[in-house]
């Protein structure tokens, strides 16, 4: 089950931080160019961000398919299994 960040949160994309997604969420990338999805690790961008608005991780999203790194956004990708 995929879905957009701002439908789970509720507010618009630039305001959303780490903190409003909870943990169990999976989160994936979506580069702008060419449509790619790809996994995204939380734990990294909880580590080294200096802060925790979704819209600064994009510098942590590289696209592996065209190499984008510009205006990647990140997206829910499922619910970790309990
Ligand atoms: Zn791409």
């Amino acid at each position: 089950m995929e879905m957009e960040v701002t439908a789970l949160v509720g507010k618009a994309y630039y305001e959303i931080t780490l903190d409003d997604i909870a943990g169990w969420w999976i989160l994936g990338g979506r580069c702008a160019c060419c449509g790619h999805q790809g996994p995204f690790n939380r734990a990294r961008l909880d580590k080294r961000a200096q802060n925790r608005l979704l819209r600064f991780a994009s510098r942590f999203l590289i696209c592996t398919r065209c190499r984008n790194k510009q205006h990647n956004r990140i997206y829910i990708a499922g619910k970790m299994p309990r």
